[in-house]
């Protein structure tokens, strides 16, 4: 069922000799699946493959590109349990989870495939012109929105399905017309390879050209390097960490021919709560927050790791409540050995931090691979004068920043760096006097969310998944939502074309 070759076009592809296995983090163990990262050779086989397929894929109609879209979807359901075990096994997340999660990433296919059975997602103008104007004739002008070329998608390891092999940078990227090379997550590449027959089946079944879609195996970073500076590779849409999503990005800017790299990165996501807020229902914010930084062991983008409030008895008393129901919360597997070590590193770089308060710690016996809560508190003052307390813990993790007034707490925000979210908690009485702070947390952040929580990312044509840097490379676009489409195409205008040579949609 796995064999772990690389898929190259149609063919199944094993000419590296350096080979990696996957882990369960849960059994602490081994997956029995080897894998062959791929070659040079291989790597220029699956490029100039997409490159051929691009001509013809680029020109199919919005239909069949759809039927392909939905022929992935079915696929992918096709492959039923089989496919959910390996992914437990390879991430150590839990059933319901796998379930959710690939029942996102087919509706993220069914969504895309319906949004281009019309052209409106091109945003298309057509400005007719006028040869009579004086004193010059006016141009017919029609601008529209055409595809890139290939696209090189990087998954994250937090998200097997929705964020890898069939994610949105996929779905979204063969929406708009340009084949995909995947470079495989290391820790999910046996979830990946399925996936990716999934795909293969559908092209073939849909009559889509040979390299639409190949993937390619790695567990260093050399064959997605490669990729980002191959001449024929056009785009890169990325979901990691910002080390490596910012590798990619200088990469790409030092081609001869510099291409876009949409890279979406970590995130400390944060979270302002009222005095009133504090004062009405910190109990149960405290309780519901707890729930948010352990979700999933707080390995996702969105995770609350930053919570601010003014210093006050109420702020203190949610402290205590937001740690003591944090590590009542029983510890869960994390995703690989690897994530669990730097968890633990990081949290620890951040509790040495001077003025850094360790207010709720799980301390019970654990298997390898599991962690529960760690909640520290900090002043304002340390905050500000401190880079190292605004890094993302991955994990469940969060700071809670305690401010002397609300002078400080704006300034906070004003000296964070570019976040996916934040979120506001306040009462009625406050939103008058919430004009300052909804306009500080929109220059930092790509969404407010109001009176919830980060965690938790719809997918809607409204979504903006995406912020100022380091939350993306590219704060104009989103990865979540059918908006995610714009990322693979550029404008292109036809000037004075006659009728018969305009696409159909122009006419
Ligand atoms: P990661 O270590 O950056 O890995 C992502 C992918 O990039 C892997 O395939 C990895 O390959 C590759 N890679 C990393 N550094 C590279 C480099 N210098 N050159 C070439 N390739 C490189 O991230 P992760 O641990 O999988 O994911 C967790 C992170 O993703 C967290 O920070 C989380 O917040 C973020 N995330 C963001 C979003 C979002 O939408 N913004 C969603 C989910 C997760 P190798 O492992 O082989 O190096």
């Amino acid at each position: 069922m796995i064999n772990g070759k690389n898929l190259i076009g149609f063919t199944e592809s094993a000419e590296g000799d350096k080979t990696f296995r996957t882990f369960n983090p849960k059994a602490n163990l081994e997956n029995e699946w080897q894998f062959y990262e791929a070659s040079e050779t291989e790597i220029n086989r699956a490029a100039s493959l997409a490159s051929k397929a691009f001509t013809t894929y680029s020109k199919i109609s919005a239909e069949k590109r759809a039927t392909f879209l939905n022929s992935i979807a079915d696929e992918i359901l096709g492959l039923g349990d089989t496919l959910i075990e390996v992914y437990m096994k390879e991430s150590g997340l839990p059933e319901g989870r796998a379930i959710g999660e690939r029942g996102r990433t087919i509706g993220q296919l069914k969504m895309f495939a319906e949004l281009i059975k019309t052209e409106m997602w091109r945003d298309s103008i057509i400005d007719a012109g006028n040869p009579g104007r004086e004193p010059l004739p006016k141009p017919d002008l029609r601008q529209t929105a055409i595809p890139l070329g290939p696209i090189v998608v990087f998954g994250a390891s937090n998200f097997p399905f929705a964020f890898s092999t069939a994610g949105g940078d996929t779905a979204s990227a063969f929406a708009a017309g340009c084949p995909v090379i995947v470079k495989s997550h290391p820790m999910h590449a046996g979830t990946g390879e399925m996936i990716s027959r999934a795909i293969v089946q559908a092209a073939k079944k849909t009559h889509m050209p040979e390299g639409v879609f190949s993937n390619l195996n790695s567990s260093g970073i050399e064959v997605g390097q490669k990729l980002v500076s191959h001449p024929l590779v056009k785009a890169v849409g990325f979901t990691g960490s910002l080390r490596g999503g910012r590798a990619l990005y200088d990469l790409a800017a030092k081609r001869k021919e510099p291409i876009p790299v949409f890279a979406e990165m970590g995130s400390i996501n944060p979270v302002v709560v009222t005095q009133k807020a504090l004062e009405n229902r910190g109990k149960d914010i405290a309780t519901n927050y707890a729930k948010s930084v352990t979700l999933g062991a707080g390995q996702f983008c969105t995770n609350p790791g930053l919570i601010l409030g003014v210093a006050s008895d109420e702020m203190n008393n949610f402290v205590k409540e937001l740690g003591s129901k944090a590590i009542e919360i029983e510890a869960q597997a994390m995703l690989h050995p690897n994530i669990y070590e730097s968890f633990h590193d990081k949290a620890t770089v951040v509790m040495q931090q001077q003025g850094a308060d360790i207010v709720a710690e799980y301390s019970q016996e654990v298997n390898s691979n599991f962690s529960g809560a760690k909640i520290v508190t900090v002043s304002g003052k340390d905050f500000l004068e401190n880079n190292q307390l605004h890094q993302e813990v991955f994990g469940p993790f969060s700071l809670v920043v305690q401010c002397s007034n609300k002078a400080e707490l704006l300034q906070v925000i004003q000296n964070l760096e570019g976040q996916l979210t934040g979120t506001i908690i306040a009462e009625e009485e406050d939103y008058s006097k919430l004009e300052e702070l909804i306009s500080a947390l929109q220059d930092r952040v790509g969404r407010i969310v109001f009176n919830g929580v980060p965690t938790g990312v719809e997918v809607s044509p409204a979504m903006t998944h995406g912020g100022p840097y380091p939350a993306s490379t590219d704060s104009r676009f989103t990865a979540v939502g059918s908006g995610a489409i714009k990322r693979w195409v550029r404008p292109f205008s036809y000037q004075d074309f006659p009728k018969e040579l305009l696409p159909d949609f122009l006419k």
